[in-house]
């Protein structure tokens, strides 16, 4: 299944085929400052799957928790943040669900950095928590359980 997904002015679009590897919601304090919202949605997409078909975007590099790099690209026109690749998980990118403006997308599978997430929102029930990053290891054992 192809997505469509743009930025918000709509300059910066980008074509997704494939379903996700997995997805989830993240409450690091870098997700809430780069989304701007309390919490991360993000799905990972093999690379291969995912292409610009118009715009450009500037890219910024941040350190993550675990000392990965996270090449984020964003729209230089209305500074929507789009997509990143870790460069932990190489063949992978990482796409903002946000970005799709697609209310149907399906339910998380795993939400990380319980430590700081706002109390009051509250996460689908059964929904598999991590206190942190959640491992390779423990994200390929909750994925061969659902
Ligand atoms: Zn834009
Ligand atoms: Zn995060």
């Amino acid at each position: 299944m192809a997505r469509h997904a743009q930025c918000e002015c709509g300059s910066f679009q980008m074509v997704v085929d494939g379903e996700p590897v997995f997805w989830g919601l993240c409450s690091c304090l870098s997700c809430q400052r780069r989304s701007g919202s309390i919490v991360g949605a993000a799905a990972l997409f093999s690379k291969d799957g995912v292409s610009v078909v118009s715009g450009q975007y500037k890219t910024f590099v941040r350190t993550g928790d675990t000392g990965g790099k996270l090449h984020q690209r964003f729209c230089p026109e209305c500074g929507t943040t789009l997509s990143w690749d870790p460069d932990y998980v190489p063949g992978f990118r990482v796409v903002a669900i946000g970005w799709f403006a697609d209310p149907t997308f399906p339910t998380p599978q795993v939400a990380q950095y319980e430590r700081s997430r706002h109390p009051w929102f509250t996460l689908p029930k059964d929904l598999p928590t991590f206190q942190a990053d959640a491992s390779p290891d423990e994200i390929s054992a909750v994925l061969t359980k659902c």
